[in-house]
């Protein structure tokens, strides 16, 4: 109204028409990208904001690009700077650079069920189980699915639907997010038979709870949490002696020992041990993708194959091209988060701090300890460093793009860089930078 009456245009009435806006080139090209709707809804809220004197109308296309997001999923990437190697809110395991290749070498049509040599139908995702096989050749017979918990489901249905499954009463275990193995069991129609107690299961307690109605014995590996003093468990092989197949959870997905997480069992040594089954996710230690993955005797292997619930939880062609990468190509960011030495970690973390000190900002190298995560290794805290700033940064960083996330401990705000990979380090400093100019 004021500038009506000072003779200014209203920009009410200069607004640019919505089909003028979309037929722009720079948004012709910003459609192709993200798809219409996303762009029609930016054009109309950057309208809203011509309309209230907030944007000029010639500058509306500018204010719409930069009002686009980079992508069209909800997804947005962000770094890790939690020290936490599997962080399950930030989506778990990195993919390496050459799973990434391998997805986007799939996603177009793919000869996931073809043999382009004769023609034929072939086995679908063969070379992701070949080199599967390969990686742990203990295992007669592997099998992939959506993630651990439809692998569980697929053993318990195929294997003890209408039976008993004994488990540890020291193994009842909440995964996260409310839900509880046994719980997932026993809605397959399995029945769970309690075994010992919460802190001590030997093995004659499962031998007095074998009978008729016996499928398998549970063997579910602890990978968030740990019970001390008073304990005592039957060990695979003891279980094995009992002569009824025995199902290793390991939940990890660790392929053979890692020297560095003594504690956590992997499937090479499950299988020696006498597993008959071996159960792991692909997005914990093993670095890939979602997914549950299944070893085991042939026999075994090919009864969770064959059952019906099984074409119900396999995986996509593009978690298949993932994992065959992750397995055969260059060792994974979390292998490397887990294995970078300290000293290079502490340099990296000086040079940050350095740069951010040069700027003003109140910034220091700190001990910390960084931590696997939910993928396992409970109780294990790998020596690492941090950058400790003002705690006031946690907000500004975590709310920035790209998203920066650290944690807050004793009133600091600690960038670990362990899980950050090293050309990350120039884009923490710059958010930091930005969020100390807001
Ligand atoms: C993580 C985990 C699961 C569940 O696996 P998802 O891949 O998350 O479905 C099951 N058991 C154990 C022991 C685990 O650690």
């Amino acid at each position: 109204m004021d500038q009506a009456v000072r003779g200014e245009p209203d920009p009410r009435r200069s607004v640019p028409s919505t089909a003028v806006l979309l037929d722009d080139p720079l948004l012709r090209a910003a459609i192709a990208r993200l798809g219409r709707a996303m762009v029609k809804k930016t054009v109309q809220s950057v309208q809203q904001a011509v309309r209230q004197g907030n944007v000029k109308p010639q500058d509306v296309v500018g204010a719409v690009l930069a009002a686009l997001p980079g992508q069209a999923s909800g997804l947005r990437p962000v770094h890790n700077a939690t020290g936490v190697i599997v962080h399950t809110n930030l989506g778990r395991a990195p993919l390496s650079r050459a799973a990434v290749e391998a997805v986007a070498a799939a996603s177009g049509c793919t000869d996931v069920e073809l043999d382009l040599d004769s023609g034929r139908r072939a086995r679908r995702g063969r070379s992701a189980l070949s080199a599967l096989r390969h990686a742990v050749p203990g295992a007669q017979a592997v099998h992939v699915v959506n993630n651990g918990a439809a692998a569980l489901t697929l053993a318990a249905t195929a294997l003890a639907a209408g039976r008993e499954i004994l488990l540890s009463r020291g193994e009842f275990v909440e995964i996260g997010d409310g839900f509880r193995i046994h719980e997932l069991l026993t809605a397959t129609g399995a029945r769970i038979r309690e075994v010992g107690t919460t802190n001590r299961t030997r093995l004659s307690d499962y031998a007095a709870a074998v009978g008729p109605q016996t499928a398998f014995i549970l063997k579910i590996h602890p990978s968030n949490f740990v019970v001390r003093g008073f304990t005592a468990e039957a060990g695979l092989p003891e279980l094995a002696s009992l002569g009824l197949p025995v199902v290793a959870d390991i939940g990890s997905g660790l392929l053979a020992p890692e020297p560095l997480l003594p504690d956590e069992l992997d499937v090479s040594t499950a299988l020696s041990e006498g597993a008959g089954l071996v159960i792991a996710s692909g997005d914990k230690l093993l670095g890939g993708p979602q997914a549950g993955l299944i070893f085991g005797t042939e026999a075994e292997v090919d009864r969770l194959r064959r059952h019906p619930l099984a074409r119900a939880l396999r995986v996509d062609k593009l978690t298949l091209a993932a994992l065959e990468a992750t397995l055969t190509g260059p060792e994974p960011p979390v292998r490397q988060a887990l294995r970078l030495p300290l000293a290079e970690l502490e340099e990296r973390s000086e040079r940050l701090a350095a740069s951010l000190r040069s700027h003003g900002i109140d910034a220091q190298v700190v001990a910390a300890d960084a931590v696997v995560g939910g993928g396992g290794a409970p109780g294990t805290a790998l020596p690492s460093c941090a950058v400790a700033l003002p705690p006031d940064f946690a907000g500004a960083l975590r709310t920035g793009t790209p998203p920066v996330i650290g944690r807050v401990l004793h009133g600091r705000l600690l960038l670990d860089l362990r899980c950050v990979p090293e050309p990350g380090d120039t884009h923490i400093l710059e958010a930091v930078l930005r969020a100390a100019g807001a």
